[in-house]
């Protein structure tokens, strides 16, 4: 049995502070013991043994405590919506949806037909997740298989929980990239019975997008979910104006964008769409009765000028919807989930919304877990809960050192840190009990698999070096 233990601040939700009121919805702990066996967290309690530097183990050995001063615990981020392919497009100019997936996308997705390319960008990928606090996120593929065994083999290796599957796409792309309804189908299936409840991989169908897919294939898509339950489904929703008309004209006979999913059986507990920035009433209220989850990606709307996520709507105390934090790379623009709850709020505001820190580490952590129906193990520093945990530095720069000197309580340190931070505020990220990221080691990546295997890292190798 392997015991860590840990000393710090933490905060973590076990309500929803949209809901509830938010000073009800979290148990912050200024000074507290974290104690991990095998994966999971065993106890969460305040900090009382004056001077102990280690604990004691069931069978008699001493575990010492590693603290971390002016530094604060939260439950691993959760990013649920994220494309790892685009991670290599960061940053590609001028465009809004449409364009920029002919221009940019479609062009760097071919590549993943090579293993070793889809090999190389996977590890560049989980690094800035890691590196980023993020230790589960739901993930894009492209249309080939290889790329979903890349990104999975990767993850296996710093046993984070992935939720990822291959793109479905049948029309409306390049050649290159097209299945059809049948081998899209056999292919997930295939994919789905390697991969989903493989240690801590879940499998997920992902039919790109309305206007990508015939009706066959998204048919088939539900109907695969449906055969395999606890799979989860993924797609995108109302993202931007020009894609809603052509989906409207692609499918007359549907009422809504979200009508076509509904029709095709691609609703429910585990259908996450992302973006769903143009929603109107009915929508929401069916995701509400279905079950579905939102993934706002506050970066990627901004950045396509796509509009302004109405999250207090979403939120509606009468007909809440599950709603967690996307980055969406790469049309969003930051791995880190503080710089996106720092948009997520900018954004709020521009929608006549308000975004209090409470409300925006709970969908970074909490929200997100619920959103990915995982609230139970994860997404909370609770005894029984995954011990997948990031440690936030209070003071990763001189600017928030000296800020957080004029800061009153923990909501507004929090606030600091999402409107100032970003991946220098990560000083380290545990996964299943593992500190898979230090920042302080010389080597900061780890396979949890091997704790004493180094993982090929930027210090050493520089990301264009990675092997394939
Ligand atoms: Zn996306």
């Amino acid at each position: 049995m392997t015991v860590t233990a840990l000393r710090s601040s933490v905060i973590t939700f076990h309500q929803d502070p949209f809901l509830v009121d938010p000073a009800n919805s979290y148990r912050y702990l200024e000074d507290a013991l974290v104690v991990m066996a095998d994966g999971k967290i065993v106890s969460v309690d305040p900090y009382s043994d004056a001077g102990a530097d280690a604990v004691v183990d069931a069978v008699g050995t001493r575990v010492p405590i590693t603290h971390y001063p002016d530094s604060l615990i939260c439950a691993g981020f959760i990013d649920c919506h994220v494309h790892y392919p685009q991670t290599q497009m960061i940053g590609a100019f001028g465009e809004q949806l449409l364009e920029w997936l002919n221009k940019y996308t479609f062009i760097a997705e071919q590549q993943f037909a090579d293993k070793s390319h889809a090999d190389r960008v996977s590890r560049v990928f989980l690094r800035e997740l890691l590196r980023a606090g993020t230790t589960t996120a739901a993930v894009y593929c492209t249309v080939h298989p290889e790329s979903v065994d890349a990104l999975f083999e990767e993850s296996e290796r710093f046993n984070t929980r992935m939720i990822a599957g291959k793109v479905l796409m049948d029309r409306h792309a390049p050649d290159a990239l097209l299945d059809t309804a049948e081998r899209g189908y056999d292919e997930s299936k295939a994919l789905l019975e390697k991969w989903h409840g493989r240690g801590r991989q879940l499998y997920c169908i992902t039919p790109r997008f309305a206007a990508s897919s015939t009706d066959d294939q998204l048919a088939a898509a539900g109907r695969l979910w449906k055969e395999h339950p606890g799979t989860y489904m993924q797609t995108h929703l109302a993202e931007n104006t020009g894609e809603i008309e052509w989906v409207r004209d692609l499918f007359p006979q549907r009422s809504s964008y979200l009508d076509v999913y509904d029709h095709a059986g691609l609703t429910g507990p585990r259908a996450i769409f992302g973006h769903a920035v143009h929603m109107d009433e009915v929508d929401f209220a069916c995701c509400h009765r279905t079950g579905s989850a939102l993934a706002h990606c506050p970066t990627s709307n901004l950045f396509l000028g796509s509009g302004l996520f109405k999250m207090t709507q979403a939120k509606q105390t009468a007909r809440p919807v599950r709603v967690g934090i996307g980055s969406d790379i790469g049309a969003g623009t930051s791995f880190s989930t503080l710089h996106t709850l720092n948009e997520a709020y900018k954004v709020s505001q521009m929608a006549h919304g308000r975004l209090t820190a409470a409300h925006a580490f709970y969908l970074a952590t909490r929200g997100g877990a619920e959103a990915l129906y995982l609230q139970d193990s994860l997404g909370s520093v609770a005894p029984g809960y995954d011990a997948d945990l990031v440690v936030l530095d209070l003071a990763p720069t001189p600017l928030i050192a000296f800020r957080m000197g004029f800061t009153q309580d923990i909501l507004e340190k929090l606030f600091v840190l999402m409107t100032l931070g970003d991946d220098r505020a990560v000083r380290a990220t545990y996964v299943a009990g593992v500190p898979v990221y230090d920042s302080a080691r010389d080597e900061p990546f780890r396979y949890a698999a091997e704790p004493s295997a180094l993982a090929p890292s930027p210090q050493t190798e520089r990301y264009p070096g990675i092997p394939g």
